[in-house]
């Protein structure tokens, strides 16, 4: 970025108010960052929420969703995904300055036809590739994350230099912006989190530390080889791609990574993946999802409970409680992610 754009991005929001809804894992980090940057930052919740204090305690002044709404020249919807149609219907549609902008941080609502804003209205995308802790943990430390922007409406002709500064004030064009469209985000985002990152990795992880102890091998020793030692793969993939992974794991472990990888992740695992991309982009897995959510998300919380009382949840927690390293950054994200996350937990009667 040269210094012409970033004066035009750190230009752009003088003067103007932008409204942050919702103040949990992505809120709480956008709010903080956009006010360190300089940015006019109203946070809008609901008065008798958990995280009215919170904002509280950060120096923020929250208002009701409505009362934010009013005036604000951009509008982040940053509430969870399936509690957004309803406040935007009854809290930010009816509040909206006409030509104010509506921002997500993630495309599902626009994408899949839950919301529609207004025709004066820009309607933009700015998607950070990272959990809220680290937006504002990298921020802090003088760097950003990655942000995906996108234009789905462009009424004023100012949406996308919009959507930019907006990111600009994340910390995001220190780390790369790439420009996308509200399809591409929604539909790589839930394919990401199902098939590789979330849903995928924790099933490999699982089958691993299965076959480990049903073979009669020490459950602590099945958990450092396939939870504990995935950390450290991971970094370096993350420095360096493969490339560095190989530079640093044995002759043997590569050997063994090349001939029987493919035959773990195999053609049927590929083919399970192109289905389940196929579920995302036909829209059956966010009718799913919101049918589920409406009738109170029965199946997901009898699945996550299974997930919870696995043993090698037992395990870890044991092995976990002796590394006071990471009693310390768990106490460091509990600031953030982990405390909104407990909350949650606690009102669906589970736990994430
Ligand atoms: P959270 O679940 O952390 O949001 C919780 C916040 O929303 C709390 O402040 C809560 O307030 C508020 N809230 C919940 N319901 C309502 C309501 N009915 N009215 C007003 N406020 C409400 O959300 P996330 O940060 O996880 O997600 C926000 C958006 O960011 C989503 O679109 C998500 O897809 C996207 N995203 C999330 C990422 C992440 O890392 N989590 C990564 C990238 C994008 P209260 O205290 O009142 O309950
Ligand atoms: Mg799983």
């Amino acid at each position: 970025m040269n210094k012409s754009q970033q004066d035009k991005y750190e230009a752009y929001f003088t003067g103007k108010k932008v409204a942050v809804v919702g103040y949990g894992s992505q809120g709480r980090a956008h709010a903080l960052n956009l006010r360190d940057s300089g940015y006019n930052v109203v946070v809008g919740l609901r008065p008798n929420g958990a995280t009215w204090k919170r904002a509280e305690q950060d120096g923020f002044k929250p208002a009701t969703v409505a009362e934010a709404v009013k005036g604000a020249d951009l509008v982040a919807i940053l509430c969870p995904d399936m509690a957004q149609p309803a406040v935007y219907k009854e809290s930010v549609e009816p509040n909206l300055k006409k030509d104010a902008a509506v921002l997500f941080a993630h495309g599902f609502n626009v994408h899949y036809g839950q919301i529609a804003a207004p025709a004066g209205v820009d309607v933009v995308l700015v998607a950070p590739k990272a959990p809220g802790a680290l937006v504002r943990r990298q921020f802090e430390e003088g760097r950003g994350v990655p942000c995906l922007v996108a234009v789905h409406q462009d009424a004023t002709g100012n949406a996308k230099t919009a959507a930019y500064a907006y990111a600009h004030g994340l910390g995001g064009t220190k780390a790369g912006v790439i420009e996308t469209t509200f399809a591409e985000e929604t539909e790589t985002d839930l394919f990401g989190e199902q098939a590789v990152l979330c849903g995928g990795v924790t099933e490999l992880i699982t089958a691993g530390w299965e076959t480990l102890v049903e073979a009669g091998y020490q459950p602590e020793v099945a958990y450092f080889e396939c939870l504990h030692e995935l950390k450290l793969i991971v970094d370096l993939i993350y420095e360096g791609g493969f490339a560095r992974m190989h530079e640093f794991v044995s002759e043997t472990a590569k050997y063994g990574d090349l001939t029987r990888g493919p035959r773990i992740v195999d053609a049927r695992t590929k083919e399970q993946m192109k289905t389940v991309l196929e579920e995302i982009r036909s829209g059956a897995f966010a009718k799913e999802w919101i049918a589920e959510d409406k009738a109170n998300k029965p199946h997901y919380n009898q699945l996550l409970q299974k997930d919870l009382d696995h043993p090698i949840e037992k395990v870890g927690k044991e092995l976990r409680s002796k590394m006071a390293w990471l009693q310390a950054s768990a106490k460091e994200a509990s600031a953030g992610q982990a405390k909104e996350d407990e909350r949650k937990l606690a009102a669906a009667g589970s736990k994430t």
